[in-house]
């Protein structure tokens, strides 16, 4: 069958999260969005795992499922279509660890089967360091020793490099990372079958670099609120079940791609001075010697910069198959454009329940249903950005430096 899959996510336990971030409104959201495998995430914080326990039962797949359908403030607004919402156990870990003399700071996802082998992992890493503190730890512990920690738990346990060029927390980030799989994991790197794009880069950026092509190339959404699900989805045509979705990871069959979000919308895509008012390409800021043609200090380099150094092939690959992509984007922002007010506006807010209500869920509404049938329900002006947005027919001014990138529908083609 078919299905949506969201497995990076954080509850409120983790820092600088919703208070919403539990397990019920995850589900009200998942079904909002359409997304019919979500992440528990955090599973290695003790107050979140004992909810965990207390309010989802095994649904025989190596997935769970809420033991009582909820009824959220949500679920009573939007009225989404019925979906039996399945919840994978994640967790996420930030590694700081020293190798030679030089700090590193890599996280990691990590995915286990069943609640067991979840005992057996935070046994090892209570040890270590205090998961009591933050849904996602910040542990002394090298990312490649977490990597055996999970294997030896489980051969069914994994482990995902997480937003794998975010330039301070990920295994190739510029400022914290490595300079490759193998200098990371070295004996062990055939464990790792799958890498995290993150929502500054997109598969056509990752396949520019020859090294990862073995790699499945996920992508998830890195909520901190359930609202945020789905900003960035993977899609399996499997058997339901952890086994079948980890071997279409493993082999790439059953793994259909993913839906992106605009690498270019990160805060960190291009290079920059925010002050200066100065974003450059990366041959741009060569050109200047990686110094600001305005004031003269050293650029802020973006995750554009980081993978075309790494980069082997010289222009974004658009791929299709199981390396294949769309570009989404959440729907509060499209009616935004539309409506010329902002996402969390009444304005934008009642045409979201009112498309919702009508079409079932969000992704389905953003790409699949057709634009005559939408233009009848909801007016040619909605209908006509949603086309725009499935033709790629968008154009971006990028984020640099700490500033949001932005969308504009129309006048401009994406990555062409
Ligand atoms: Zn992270
Ligand atoms: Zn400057």
């Amino acid at each position: 069958m078919q299905y949506r899959a969201d497995l990076h996510i954080h509850s409120k336990y983790s820092i600088a999260t919703s208070k919403h971030a539990d397990l019920e409104n995850y589900y009200s959201w998942a079904r909002i969005k359409g997304i019919r495998i979500i992440g528990t995430g955090d599973f290695t914080h003790h107050g979140w795992l004992g909810e965990i326990k207390e309010k989802l039962e095994p649904a025989g797949n190596g997935f769970f499922r809420l033991k009582e359908k909820p009824v959220t403030e949500a679920l009573t607004l939007f009225k989404p279509a019925p979906l039996d919402v399945l919840f994978c156990l994640t967790s996420e870990i930030s590694s700081v660890f020293k190798r030679d003399g030089r700090t590193y700071r890599v996280h990691s996802l990590i995915f286990a089967p069943d609640l067991e082998t979840v005992s057996r992992i935070r046994k090892k890493l209570e040890i270590i360091g205090n998961i009591g503190s933050d849904g996602r730890p910040i542990l002394r512990l090298d990312t490649k020793d977490l990597l055996e920690i999970v294997r030896d738990a489980s051969p069914d346990a994994y482990l995902i490099p997480a937003h794998i060029w975010t330039p301070w927390y990920s295994v190739f980030g510029s400022k914290s990372g490595f300079n490759s799989m193998n200098e990371c994991f070295a004996d062990l790197t055939d464990e790792i079958f799958a890498l995290e794009t993150g929502l500054s880069s997109d598969p056509g950026m990752n396949r520019m670099w020859s090294d990862l092509d073995r790699f499945t190339l996920v992508s998830n959404s890195d909520a901190h609120s359930p609202n945020k699900l789905g900003r960035e989805v993977n899609l399996f045509s499997t058997d339901l079940g952890y086994e079948a979705m980890f071997s279409a990871l493993k082999t790439k069959d059953g793994f259909n791609g993913t839906y992106e979000y605009f690498p270019e919308k990160g805060k960190y895509h291009l290079d920059g001075h925010r002050k200066c008012g100065v974003c450059l390409t990366p041959e741009e800021t060569d050109k200047h010697k990686g110094r600001c043609p305005v004031c003269g200090k050293p650029l802020t380099i973006g995750v554009m910069h980081r993978v075309a150094d790494c980069a082997d092939r010289k222009k974004p690959l658009k791929p299709s198959g199981p390396d294949g992509y769309r570009y989404i984007m959440p729907l509060d922002e499209l009616l935004s454009t539309v409506a010329d007010c902002g996402a969390g506006t009444k304005t934008v807010q009642v045409l979201l329940v009112k498309l919702i209500r009508l079409y079932g869920d969000e992704l389905t509404t953003v790409l699949d249903i057709p634009a005559e049938r939408i233009s009848k329900d909801a007016g040619e002006d909605i209908a006509g950005a949603l086309v725009k947005l499935r033709r790629g027919d968008i154009s971006l001014s990028p984020g640099f430096d700490g500033q949001f990138g932005t969308v504009k529908m129309g006048t401009g083609e994406h990555l062409k």
